[in-house]
């Protein structure tokens, strides 16, 4: 393909963000014989937020327009919100009072990264991100780690990683439960309790299940009942229960801290990992780093009946240091952006996206974080010009 045709693909940035279609097409007008495929509609609502989330998820955005425009047959629309630090300095907070129900009606949520310690307290700008998870009950939390050719890992013979992390999103640790008294004095007492009901671990447990269906079918569900007697003894229960429904894929349970060492020892040999909401948490930064680093890790936090929008982020925050200067990865975005395109049933355009990402990195496509010196925008450029030839 000529440069000039792969150029073409390249959408201005002044029409990013556009309320409605993007409508960048360049496709021949349809012949009057041809019938046409119902196009398929899917409202999107972009949060950009705050720092490097904003810079990522444009360029995110200018990818899924090409991508649209070359597979065709469906349209994103848009609308993008301006909450965050920035609106908090105008409005005194950092979104408007509704809005929770002012997302409910979207197809899907495409988050950049939110808060800024500089301008306000995590605790603060974050309350947005945990209600949207809650009330939309995004249970679960995906994040997919590969290791792509091109990419150096901190591990000396890293073999094939391409593993998934199912982490539980609703429950457990992170079950605001507990309370502090005789606070500042020197009988202090804290009280941070775990919550883990049979509900919540039968559904993310069947959740992993289904996904593992999906890949090699091979599943780690991550335990501590050694230490734990209570919380993730009920973890290995259902486990057992659980695993009976699903008899092609193989299971298996891994204590926490063993886990931890074969990600780094054997990372080859993980498939699907499900695990607790903080053992998760742990475990994914840590595959996303074996894997090139966090300017990598896309996430999904989704609600598998659908009853809810779901929503798809970077794992990075906002990262104030970097914002601003146009250095910033966009592949955790963009490889988010393919994570929504696939959950909304647009398999084909997904997987031409990350063959674009892999195909870029391949070919030593890098911003600093990764040893190289393209920006963001440089960086996006290099993934669109792969498009055209990522077909299946
Ligand atoms: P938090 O997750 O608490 O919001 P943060 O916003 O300060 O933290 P992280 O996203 O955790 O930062 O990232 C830590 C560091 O990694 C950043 O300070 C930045 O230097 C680097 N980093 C994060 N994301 C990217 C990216 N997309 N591209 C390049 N470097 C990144």
């Amino acid at each position: 393909m000529n440069r000039s045709a792969r150029s073409r693909r390249v959408p201005p940035a002044d029409r990013r963000y556009a309320t409605g279609s993007i409508g960048y097409s360049t496709r021949e007008p349809m012949q009057p014989t041809e019938v046409a495929e119902p196009m398929k509609s899917f409202r999107i609502a972009l949060y950009p937020g705050d720092g490097i989330g904003v810079e990522v998820l444009n360029e995110a955005v200018r990818v899924l327009g090409c991508v649209q425009e070359i597979v065709g047959g469906f349209e994103l629309l848009y609308t993008q919100f301006d909450w965050g630090c920035a609106y908090a300095a105008r409005h005194g907070h950092v979104t408007p009072a509704d809005y929770l129900e002012t997302l409910r009606p979207f197809d899907a949520i495409f988050l950049g990264a939110i808060g800024d310690p500089r301008c306000l307290p995590d605790p603060v700008t974050l309350v947005p991100l945990v209600q949207i998870r809650q009330r939309f009950d995004q249970y679960a939390c995906l994040r997919p780690a590969k290791l792509y050719p091109g990419v150096r890992s901190p591990l000396r013979q890293p073999g094939a990683i391409d593993l998934l992390i199912v982490r539980e999103n609703s429950e457990g640790e992170y079950a605001v439960c507990g309370g502090r008294v005789k606070t500042g004095r020197p009988e202090e007492i804290a009280i941070q309790s775990a919550v883990h009901t049979r509900a919540g671990v039968q559904r993310i447990l069947r959740f992993a299940f289904a996904s593992a269906r999906t890949r090699r079918r091979r599943l780690t569900m991550i335990t501590k009942s050694n230490a734990l007697p209570y919380g993730m003894a009920l973890w290995d229960a259902v486990l057992e229960e659980v695993c009976a429904e699903f008899p092609d894929v193989q299971a298996e349970r891994q204590n926490a801290d063993a886990a931890a060492m074969n990600l780094v020892r054997r990372p080859e040999r993980f498939d699907v990992i499900v695990a607790s909401n903080l053992f998760g948490d742990i475990l994914s930064d840590l595959a996303g780093e074996i894997t090139g680093g966090i300017g990598l890790a896309p996430s999904a936090n989704v609600n598998p009946e659908r009853v809810f929008p779901s929503m798809f982020e970077p794992v990075h925050g906002s990262a104030p240091d970097i914002a601003g200067k146009g250095i910033a990865n966009p592949i955790a975005a963009i490889l988010s952006g393919a994570l929504m395109l696939e959950w909304l049933g647009l398999n084909e355009a997904a997987a031409r996206v990350r063959r674009a990402v892999e195909r870029a990195l391949a070919d030593g496509a890098a911003t600093p974080d990764l040893g190289g010196s393209l920006t963001t925008g440089q960086m996006t450029d290099r993934v669109i010009q792969g498009l055209d030839d990522a077909g299946a």
